[in-house]
């Protein structure tokens, strides 16, 4: 059964059409991957579903719940939660107070706790650097950061835009690796992601968007076996 789905949307900016019915589902504690090329409408995707794009048709569930016309804070209140591109940390903070900022939901807060020493056992590099500056911090530590930030929302579905962009190989696969560990708690995850042959190698379920629709979609193993994804997406 899907937890989060995504029916038929069209939206786009101004009068520019960016999605053309989209439809995507993610099972209840899977990590699913949406990936495509640059510019295919991964990004607006998770910005109509947060809401920050008002879908122009079609709409978005949760839990059996119609969420479209939500605010994105009344989904954050819901347990969705995007991890956005770009990363959008208070640089001024310390680590440690961007992790409290990320606890603001009323769900949240008396997890806090729990959640801080699940995020540093994740990611000891955050909890040795918990008194610096977000904004001193290595581009990757940040990206933990975000993730770890996302994750003090206490969220049931976390949705992670562009995981991997701008690191080091290695960090990517650190950070990729940690995903599993969310999993095994039983998170629903998504990850959007222009790092096809990674997003394939940890998710269970992937989509292919392709110029604002669905192409393919499929078990990951499956899809990283499949012809056209291998001579579009992996070079191969
Ligand atoms: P990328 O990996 O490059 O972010 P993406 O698949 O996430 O790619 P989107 O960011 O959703 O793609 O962009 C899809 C299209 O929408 C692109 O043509 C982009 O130029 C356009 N677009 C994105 N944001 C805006 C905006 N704020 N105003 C107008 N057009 C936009």
């Amino acid at each position: 059964m899907a937890l989060l789905e995504i029916r038929d949307i069209t939206s786009g900016y101004g009068e520019v059409q960016i999605l053309w019915g989209t439809s995507i589902a993610l099972e209840d504690g899977k990590l699913t991957s949406l990936v495509g090329a640059n510019g295919a409408g991964k990004t607006t995707t998770m910005r109509t579903v947060m809401g920050q794009i008002k879908p122009w048709a079609g709409s978005v569930w949760f839990d059996g719940q119609d969420i479209s016309s939500l605010s994105a804070h009344a989904k954050a209140e819901m347990g969705v939660v995007l991890v956005p591109e770009g990363r959008q940390l208070f640089t001024d903070m310390s680590v440690e107070e961007n992790l409290e900022m990320g606890a603001s939901p009323k769900r949240a807060r008396s997890h806090i706790p729990k959640n801080l020493e699940l995020v540093y056992e994740m990611f000891p590099r955050l909890k040795e650097r918990r008194a610096q500056k977000a904004g001193t911090m290595s581009g990757g530590e940040q990206q933990m950061l975000a993730v770890a930030r996302g994750i003090m929302a206490n969220p049931i579905v976390l949705m992670i835009d562009e995981l991997s962009l701008g690191l080091a190989p290695v960090l990517v696969l650190d950070l990729f690796q940690s995903l599993k560990l969310l999993k095994d708690q039983g998170l629903t995850m998504m990850l959007v992601e222009q790092n096809v042959q990674m997003a394939l190698a940890v998710s269970d379920y992937a989509f292919v968007l392709a110029h604002g629709k669905v192409e393919l979609e499929g078990p990951s193993r499956e899809l990283a076996k499949n012809e056209h994804v291998r001579s579009a997406y992996l070079g191969l």
